[in-house]
């Protein structure tokens, strides 16, 4: 058995795990991510009520000043029927009064109808945040426990790493660069196990004369994935 590669198949055990880790320390685990997605959604209902109360109180707020406007001039063709000469300016005035004080009711009306909307939605919203207290203190716990796990995993990081680097100290630089190139190119796998005569990455035929290399001791790579390849002699 060629020590080299014996070195380099534990680096590509140690850097699996490694990334196995890595992995998991930035994907959330399913315990916290059911509800860290339920505290999301309310979020977002909860911002969608307060989106629709706020543009509410503006149209509110316009519907509020034209109104001021539309009562400005009830008051001024209400001076003016105090001032008319004849019957058909009477008429006219009357017209004009009459006309705005319809256009008035509907203003009334439409400010009516959005403050009783507003107050709707601002207790569905209220009732909500009473709501999310609990929702809240779930997702604490939940994302509390979720850290607390991180920490032995961080652990476990830096001790593999501790690991491949002793390893890597134990390598020629030639071997370790040949072997980070090829674990960059092949999806981190630069060693692969011969099983059954083939190449269990790839699945190439591993030929008669190629096992012979490996037997004596060889450094050998794949036909077909040009990975390192690492065969253990059967235990008898
Ligand atoms: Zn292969």
């Amino acid at each position: 058995m060629n020590p080299d590669v014996e070195k380099l198949w534990e680096l590509q055990n140690v850097l699996t795990q490694l990334g196995d880790r890595e992995k998991q320390l930035t994907s959330k685990p399913e315990s916290f991510a059911a509800i860290d997605r339920e505290w999301q959604q309310a979020n977002d209902d909860m911002s969608r009520l307060e989106q629709s109360i706020e543009s509410l109180s503006k149209e509110r707020r316009r519907v509020d000043g034209e109104l001021d406007d539309q009562q400005e001039m009830l008051k001024k063709y209400q001076g003016q029927l105090m001032q008319v000469k004849n019957q058909q300016q009477y008429a006219a005035a009357w017209k004009e009064i009459d006309a705005t004080r319809r256009h008035v009711k509907e203003l009334e009306d439409s400010e009516l109808k959005t403050m009783t909307d507003v107050e709707a939605l601002q207790k569905d919203l209220d009732e909500r945040r009473n709501g999310s207290a609990e929702l809240k203190s779930r997702w604490d716990v939940a994302h509390e426990a979720w850290q607390h796990s991180l920490g032995d995993l961080r652990t476990e990081v830096q001790q593999l790493k501790a690991r491949a680097a002793s390893i890597e100290a134990q390598l020629s630089d030639g071997l370790k660069r040949n072997f980070y190139q090829i674990f960059k190119q092949r999806q981190n796998v630069a060693v692969a196990r011969v099983v059954s005569d083939s190449c269990s990455a790839c699945r190439t035929r591993v030929r008669p004369a190629l096992m012979q290399q490996l037997q004596r001791g060889d450094l050998v790579y794949c036909e077909g994935c040009h990975r390192i390849l690492y065969f253990e002699k059967a235990q008898s």
